[in-house]
């Protein structure tokens, strides 16, 4: 399939780079600017091929527009692939010329943190181009997302406990969370200060232990984690968790959880509905890290960025009710609530600019 066929309608604009010299071969995708510049982390990564690289950034793209518009945020999606083994051709020159092709892009485009990429990397793309976030403190940035991802997940949850339960208290409820790595480990925190009762498990022994050792909490086997006899099954570690086989051994009355991506297909989302089990929809209950990143467009101010990361409550309830009142699932809720955002907002914000050459968005004045 060529790529303009994959673009369809959907996407605004794919852009590749390469630099011989430092070996950086890098796309970035922009789904949409409707709501905003286009804002999502770069994935350095040795993709087995460009067409699995292309393929990775358009879906990763549109995730992020969803993202952003359910979020409230006044941004839209895109997404970066740098394309190799950041281990092995990670170097300063590399980033730098990275650095400058997102400079190009004049502000359609702002990067951050992904997998392969860390903080000090985005340290170094600053020394090229103001359009990044997630620098360092130092630097004016936030730092390192995940405790505010966790943060906004306890939120999610407590709307999640409302709806099944009408309690706003997850205190007594069993949480069964997959994963202890970042966001993990600080959202079992979150959890025993609020009361709740919590099994973990982690493919890495290190976290596992580390969380036994801070919290004293009950660990069970990795595989059958989904499984477990809980209230609260919260998947902080892959993607597509809730799939065809681990359908039927679910346990738990809810589903709430970081991880990106938990449903491995679009009917996931159904089937959990038919089964009574409330979901919060994964890119609306782990939107905390994204809303505390662009809080670095206005000077970061933890404060602000936490009372922003607030809404993520009643960001979920409001899906909820969405839901309730169509009878679709959550999964279907969230990505007609975001929809109609980016229609609703993105037609109010094409607006004409007196003495402009034409309509312009006002975020590109
Ligand atoms: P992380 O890599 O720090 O932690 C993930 C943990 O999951 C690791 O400890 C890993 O060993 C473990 N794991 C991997 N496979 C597992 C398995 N089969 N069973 C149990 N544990 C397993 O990542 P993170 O930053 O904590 O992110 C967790 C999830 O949340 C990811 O899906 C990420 O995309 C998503 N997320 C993170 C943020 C953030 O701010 N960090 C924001 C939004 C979404």
């Amino acid at each position: 399939m060529s790529v303009f066929d994959r673009l369809e309608a959907e996407y605004e604009e794919v852009v590749f780079f390469h630099d011989p010299p430092t070996g950086l071969r890098a796309i970035v995708a922009i789904h949409s600017t409707h709501l905003g510049p286009a804002l999502g982390g770069t994935r350095f990564y040795p993709f087995e091929s460009e067409d699995d690289a292309l393929k990775d950034v358009l879906r990763l793209a549109r995730g992020m527009t969803y993202k952003a518009a359910a979020a409230g945020l006044d941004l839209g999606g895109g997404k970066a692939v740098i394309i190799g083994d950041p281990k092995r051709i990670k170097s300063e020159e590399l980033l730098r010329a990275y650095g400058r092709f997102i400079e190009s892009l004049g502000g359609r485009y702002i990067t951050a943190e992904d997998i392969g990429t860390t903080g000090d990397d985005m340290d170094m793309i600053r020394r090229e181009t103001r359009y990044v976030t997630g620098v360092s403190p130092e630097l004016g940035g936030s730092g390192d997302p995940s405790p505010v991802t966790a943060y906004g997940v306890l939120l999610g949850m407590r709307a999640c406990a409302e709806e099944a339960w009408g309690e706003h208290s997850l205190a007594g409820r069993r949480v069964a969370v997959q994963g202890v790595g970042k966001v993990g480990y600080h959202l079992v925190k979150h959890l025993l200060e609020e009361g709740a009762r919590v099994v973990v498990s982690d493919v890495d022994v290190d976290a596992v232990g580390r969380a036994v050792r801070d919290f004293g909490v009950e660990t069970t086997e990795t595989e059958k984690i989904h499984a477990t006899d809980c209230d609260v099954f919260a998947p902080c570690a892959l993607g597509a968790v809730i799939r065809d086989d681990t359908l039927p051994e679910l346990k738990c009355r809810v589903v709430a959880g970081s991880a990106n991506n938990q449903l491995e297909r679009p009917e996931h989302g159904e089937a959990l509905a038919e089964m009574g089990i409330v979901y919060a929809p994964d890119y609306v209950i782990n939107a905390g890290g994204l809303i505390n990143v662009a809080d670095e467009l206005q000077g970061y101010d933890p404060n602000r960025a936490r009372a922003r990361v607030d809404s993520i409550y009643r960001n979920v309830r409001q899906i909820f009710e969405v839901a309730r009142d169509r009878h679709i699932s959550t999964a279907a809720a969230a990505d007609a609530f975001a929809v109609e955002r980016i229609g609703k907002i993105g037609r109010v914000r094409l607006t004409w600019v007196p003495g402009g050459r034409g309509w312009a968005r006002i975020w590109a004045r």
